[in-house]
């Protein structure tokens, strides 16, 4: 099919479209009784289970507390009544494997009655844990294969729930994914085990500011998501979307974003249609989606949920990016997942953003009313200064991919390099700590920090700055390096670990400098921070991150800038890692080890296949096309040779010029490819550069042919098309 044809079944689709599915009726079923319908919450759990028991599980979601296997039994029976009444057949242990994807293996609950007949089953084994075929999961040399058992264990905290098909429906159980040695395998494992460590440092704090509360302190997140919508007739078309989820070839359009004009402007009204129906399968999951807009790309949109607990805002964040793929389907469209689809518009991202806090306090990041708090409030701003700068080339590998690889530091999204933004006036109070001679505030204002040779503290959460990748807005960090398509787990497996370190060495010096005289408590938190400011305030900054100037500033300062993927991954397992990881029981030296050979080897497969796309497609689809339209220009010279016209024809001369540069610089990425690979690490880089120059070049004749080969030859559908049907 010609890009031509494509094009016109697009248009007809826009244009025809009609609702296939009954209009979502909110007036007859509010969406507060649509919203966790389908999740055996603790409403449902209340209602089932007996008290003690309602109890018992409650107290190990919301405290933490470890959870009595007695209950599963009664647990399960419950969960199966439960699931069987909304008409589930089947269930499935979902987890979160090394991919970065999500995975379920379905079980029936039907078992042979020994009559002959099926009674439905379900018990406490079922229950806790699953056996799938782990084999082909990446372990990174963690399994071997004569041992390719891996486990999954049912995560008590985040609630179980029903997804739902046309033709029935299934109970899904959050799980975690161990190997038989209790290696973790997944992406929850061990941010349920930051999680903890966070826990137990920041607890030794806040007891030093008289918080004596049995309640866990617990991160935050709430992932703004990112992503792309074009019509189902173009992904078809498109072998390098349909496989790499991203374009290979496109010439830029007449109009790109320059005009803005999309940024928040009206949603149209078949991507409309799609975002409530996205919202009213997220409502039902019990996700609290919340905000929907356009983004900064043409066809590009955000959905953003109210913030919540890490491990159950990850496990959402994954449900959310799975909805928005599975739904798009039904409008005749597809879901863009990928950190850069379109080269030359916007790519992208995820903001990710990142609290600390209890129940009862709210975020530690938050400057509260009275000067104790703020005192409180800027110890844990200190902490976070002190674990990005420490550890930042740990937070930008957890962000390192080949596709984010072509966002980070493209002057849209943040620079790689690290550094924290914390809006002039805070910044300002830091610096008069660091300088221990305080003359007064910017400007007047709100907070005071108790620290008696302090002016009370202006705050201006309002200030934004977007070119920052890890900054503070008002009560929260938002972490923007996150890519689309990633699983938000890794990063905050870094940053909770990060702090735990953190808080452990602020608890020790406050204790030490205190000694069990909380009058003291002022004036050690001002020497703390003081030295946290000596030692790592090279990591603020609030300028613009996508100057030239910031780039050799940071140079200056020592700060790393990993540009790319096989640069940032080896972060993983320098000693310093390994130590903080071992340290607070996060993953050990041999997990790391296997998570950096996994995404080190996923790196070269994505470029590998890639690259075998770049050429399949230019030699199958670019080149004939091309070849027609000469043969073309060939065919109208000779004829008017023929009647008497003697004249050279420009344009068969630039698309034969063109098509030979096509042709070489197909050959050299073929040569390029053909290379002895070496360990993962060499491979990586030399894919990095040499391939993917390689894969450029080929881009830049194929696009050029674009913009001189008659388009109804063309075969892939073009930028413009993609971008600006809807
Ligand atoms: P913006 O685009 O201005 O950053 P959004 O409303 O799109 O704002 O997204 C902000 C996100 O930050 C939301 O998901 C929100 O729930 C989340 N958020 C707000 N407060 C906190 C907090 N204390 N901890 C973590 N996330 C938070
Ligand atoms: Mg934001």
């Amino acid at each position: 099919m010609s890009g031509y044809q494509t094009r016109q079944n697009a248009i007809a689709a826009v244009t025809n479209y009609k609702p296939s599915a009954a209009p979502l009726n909110y007036s007859q079923t509010p969406p507060t009784e649509v919203f966790g319908s389908n999740t055996f919450n603790e409403k449902v759990m209340q209602e089932m289970l007996p008290k003690d028991v309602y109890k018992s599980l409650k107290k190990t979601i919301e405290l933490g507390e470890k959870i009595d296997s007695s209950i599963a039994g009664v647990v399960a029976s419950a969960m199966k009544k439960w699931a069987l009444s909304k008409g589930a057949t089947h269930y499935t242990h979902v987890f979160y494997p090394l991919t970065g994807l999500t995975a379920e293996k379905h079980d029936s609950f039907l078992a042979p009655d020994g009559k002959g007949g099926a009674i439905a089953e379900f018990d406490a084994k079922q229950l806790i844990q699953g056996e799938p075929d782990a084999s082909s999961f990446p372990s990174g040399g963690i399994r071997s294969t004569f041992e390719a058992r891996g486990y999954t264990a049912w995560d008590v905290t985040n609630p179980a729930y029903i997804l739902e098909n046309p033709n029935g429906t299934f109970l899904c159980i959050p799980t975690a994914f161990v190997s038989w040695t209790g290696e973790a395998l997944d992406k929850k494992t061990p941010l349920l085990r930051a999680n903890q460590a966070l826990n137990k440092q920041a607890q030794r704090v806040l007891k030093l500011f008289g918080h004596t509360k049995n309640e866990p302190v617990q991160s935050f997140a709430g992932p703004e998501q990112e992503y792309f919508l074009i019509d189902r007739n173009f992904y078809f078309a498109r072998p390098d979307l349909l496989i790499a989820g991203r374009t290979l070839f496109g010439g830029k359009p007449a109009k790109g974003q320059e005009f803005e004009d999309h940024y928040f402007g009206a949603i149209p009204r078949r991507v409309l249609a799609f975002m409530l129906e996205v919202e009213h399968e997220l409502y039902k999951l019990g996700v609290p989606v919340k905000t929907r807009h356009n983004e900064v790309a043409p066809a590009q949109y955000e959905i953003a949920p109210i913030y919540e607990q890490s491990n159950l805002a990850t496990d959402h964040n994954q449900m959310v990016m799975s909805t928005l793929k599975s739904v798009a389907k039904r409008y005749g469209m597809v879901c863009l997942l990928h950190e850069k689809p379109f080269a030359g518009i916007n790519g992208s991202g995820k903001h990710l953003n990142y609290s600390v806090g209890t129940k009862s306090l709210g975020s530690l990041f938050d400057p509260g009313d009275t000067p104790h708090e703020n005192a409180q409030f800027l110890i844990f701003c200190a902490a976070a200064i002190r674990a990005v700068h420490k550890y930042s080339s740990l937070l930008r590998a957890t962000v390192a991919t080949a596709s984010n690889d072509h966002r980070l530091g493209a002057n849209e999204a943040p620079p790689a390099i690290l550094s924290v933004y914390l809006g002039e006036q805070l910044s300002d109070v830091f610096e008069q700590i660091k300088k221990g001679k305080v003359e007064g505030s910017k400007q007047k204002g709100i907070m005071n920090i108790g620290v008696d040779t302090l002016p009370p503290l202006p705050m201006d959460p309002g200030d934004r700055n977007r070119t920052s990748p890890f900054a503070f807005t008002g009560n929260r960090f938002e972490f923007r390096a996150v890519g689309s398509g990633m699983s938000i787990a890794g990063s905050q497996v870094a940053l909770n670990a990060m702090m735990a370190d953190s808080l452990d060495f602020i608890a020790t010096q406050l204790e030490k400098l205190t000694k069990g005289k909380p009058e003291k408590l002022n004036e050690a938190v001002q020497k703390v921070i003081k030295d946290i400011m000596d030692k790592h305030g090279a990591i603020i900054f609030n300028g613009d991150g996508y100057s030239e100037a910031w780039h050799k500033e940071a140079k200056k300062r020592g700060l790393p800038n990993y540009k790319t993927t096989p640069e940032a991954l080896p972060a993983l397992t320098t000693p310093e890692v390994v130590a903080l990881f071992e340290k607070y029981e996060v993953l050990t030296k041999r997990e790391l080890h296997s998570r950096q050979e996994i995404y080190m080897e996923q790196y070269c497969r994505v470029i590998n296949t890639e690259a075998n796309l770049v050429i399949k497609m230019a030699k199958t689809m670019i080149f004939p096309a091309a070849v027609r339209y000469q043969s073309e220009l060939a065919a109208t010279c000779a004829n008017l040779k023929a009647i008497g016209h003697d004249f050279t024809m420009l344009t068969l001369e630039d698309v034969t010029a063109k098509l030979r540069s096509l042709q070489k610089s197909v050959n050299e990425l073929e040569k390029a490819l053909n290379h002895e690979n070496g360990d993962t690490l060499s491979h990586a880089k030399y894919l990095c550069d040499k391939v993917l120059p390689a894969m450029l070049k080929v881009r830049s004749y194929v696009d050029q042919l674009e913009g001189v080969v008659a388009d109804d030859l063309w075969p892939l559908p073009s930028y413009q098309e993609m971008l600006f049907i809807k």
